[in-house]
C-alpha cells in the first residue's frame, strides 16, 4: 500500500492530497524562470485552500490575485497582505468593493469605465484613492504573426482601440488614479515560444500605449499562461529561455524597469499548484453496457472538474499502484446525470470494486471549480501533507442559511 492509498483508507474517498513540498518546488521553479525584479500574482481561484495558498505566498514576492470576497477571505487567511492584492473581475459589485476596500485592498483591475466609476465611488466613501490597473483587450494579434487581426469581443478588459478616446475620462474618475495596465490574453500556453511571443507582444503594446497616449504605468501586469498538466500524467512545462527573453524585451521598451519604473508582474494559477494535488477516488462498481466498460467512481464532477460540467470534458487519466493500463473504459462519477464523466474511453488498468484510483495533477481547479452542491453529496476531504507529514485535514461545507441574504 502506498502512502496515498493509506491516506485514502484513513480519511475515506474521494480525497484530495496536496503536498506543500511540491507547491514550494513549483513556486521556486516559476520564480527562477522570471527576472528577479518581476513580481508574481497567484490566481487564488486555482486553489484557495489556506495552507496551499500560504505555501504559494512564501516570503512575499508572490501576491494574491482575487476576484471575490470569498477569495479575499482565503487570501487573508493565507497571510497575503491586502494592500498587495490585485482585485479582478468584470462584475465587481458595490457591496464587494466596499468589503474589499474596508479590508485594505487598494489595487483593482479595471474592466470598463463603469467598473472604474463604481470603484471610485466606493473608494471616495471610504476617503481613500484606489489604484486602477486598466485591463486591456488587445486589438492586435501577437507580434510574431504577420496577420493583424482584431481582438475578439469580450466581457474582459477595455478594447485597446477605444483607449485614445476613453483615457481622458478614465483618468478623471474621482476616488481613483490610473496605476498601470493589466493583460491576460492567454492561459496554459502550448509551448515556450507562444508564451514568449505573447509576452513580447504585450510588452511592446504597453510601451506603445504609454508613449502614444500617456497611459500611466507604475504597474505593468503582463499576465501569464504558464502551463501544467490537468488530470493527466506529466510534468510542468520548463521555460529555459523565457527569463533572458523577458529581460531583453523589457530592456528594449522600459529602460527603468529594473528600478521599478514600471514595476512588472506576471500571473499564475495552475503552474503553482497543479502538480501538488492528487485526487483519490474509490471504484464503486465496474459495469459493461453494450460492449463498453464503465468504471463508476465515488467522485465525479461534484468532486473534480466542474469544468466538464461546463462542457469541457476532462482528459482524466488514472494510476493504480504501479499497474499498467490494459483496457479502455469511461470513468464516471456517482451523479444521476449522463454528464458526470471524468474521462471518456480512457486507458485504465483492470479495475475492481474497492480499488482506489489516483488522478494525478489535480491540485488546480479542484473542489472549488466543481459542482459541489449538485446532488447533495458531501464535498471531498482535503488532506494537506508535507512529504510524509499530515499538516491538515478538512472538508468544505455548504449549508442553507435562512433570512440572511440582503
Ligand atoms: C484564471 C486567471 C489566471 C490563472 O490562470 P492559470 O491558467 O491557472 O495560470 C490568471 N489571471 C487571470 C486574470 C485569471 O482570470
Amino acid at each position: 500500500m502506498t502512502w496515498y492509498t493509506e491516506l485514502a483508507e484513513r480519511y475515506g474517498t474521494p480525497l484530495y492530497v496536496y503536498d506543500l513540498d511540491r507547491v514550494a518546488a513549483a513556486r521556486r521553479d516559476l520564480l527562477a524562470t522570471l527576472p528577479d525584479e518581476v513580481d508574481l500574482f497567484y490566481a487564488v481561484k486555482a486553489n484557495p485552500h489556506p495552507e496551499v495558498a500560504r505555501a504559494v505566498r512564501g516570503d512575499g514576492r508572490v501576491r494574491a490575485e482575487i476576484s471575490s470576497t470569498g477569495e479575499l477571505a482565503a487570501a487573508l487567511a493565507a497571510g497575503f497582505d491586502p494592500a498587495g492584492c490585485l482585485y479582478t473581475g468584470p462584475g465587481k459589485t458595490t457591496g464587494e468593493l466596499h468589503e474589499a476596500i474596508e479590508r485594505g485592498v487598494r489595487t483593482f483591475s479595471v474592466e470598463s469605465l463603469g467598473d472604474l466609476r463604481r470603484i471610485g465611488a466606493v473608494a471616495s466613501r471610504h476617503g481613500v484613492v484606489a489604484d486602477g490597473v486598466l485591463r486591456i483587450n488587445s486589438a492586435s494579434a501577437r507580434a510574431t504573426t504577420s496577420i493583424r487581426m482584431t481582438g475578439a469581443p469580450s466581457q474582459f478588459g477595455i478594447d485597446s482601440e477605444t483607449l485614445p478616446a476613453l483615457l481622458g475620462e478614465l483618468s478623471s474618475v474621482p476616488g481613483t488614479r490610473i496605476a498601470g495596465a493589466h493583460f491576460f490574453p492567454l492561459s496554459n500556453a502550448k509551448d515556450e515560444a507562444s508564451l514568449t511571443a505573447e509576452f513580447q507582444h504585450t510588452i511592446s503594446l504597453a510601451a506603445q500605449l504609454h508613449e502614444e497616449l500617456g497611459l500611466p504605468l507604475r504597474l505593468l501586469d503582463i499576465g501569464g499562461g504558464f502551463s501544467a498538466p490537468y488530470a493527466v500524467p506529466g510534468s510542468r512545462a520548463e521555460y529555459e529561455k523565457l527569463r533572458v527573453e523577458l529581460e531583453n524585451e523589457l530592456d528594449t521598451y522600459f529602460s527603468g524597469w529594473r528600478q521599478g519604473g514600471p514595476r512588472i508582474a506576471c500571473e499564475s494559477g495552475r503552474y503553482l499548484v497543479g502538480d501538488s494535488g492528487t485526487l483519490l477516488c474509490g471504484v464503486v462498481n465496474v459495469k459493461e453496457s453494450r460492449g463498453r466498460r464503465f468504471v463508476i467512481l465515488d467522485g465525479g464532477i461534484n468532486t473534480f472538474g466542474g469544468m466538464s460540467g461546463l462542457g469541457r470534458l476532462l482528459p482524466a487519466a488514472v494510476r493504480l499502484d504501479g499497474e499498467t493500463p490494459t483496457e479502455t473504459a469511461s470513468l464516471v462519477g456517482p451523479l444521476c446525470t449522463p454528464g458526470d464523466v471524468l474521462g471518456r474511453e480512457v486507458e485504465v488498468p483492470a479495475l475492481r470494486t474497492g480499488d482506489v484510483l489516483e488522478i494525478p495533477n489535480a491540485g488546480a481547479y479542484g473542489p472549488t471549480a466543481s459542482l459541489l452542491a449538485f446532488l447533495g453529496r458531501p464535498a471531498p476531504a482535503e488532506v494537506v501533507v508535507r512529504g510524509t507529514e499530515v499538516v491538515s485535514v478538512s472538508r468544505l461545507e455548504y449549508h442553507r442559511s435562512y433570512g440572511e441574504p440582503a
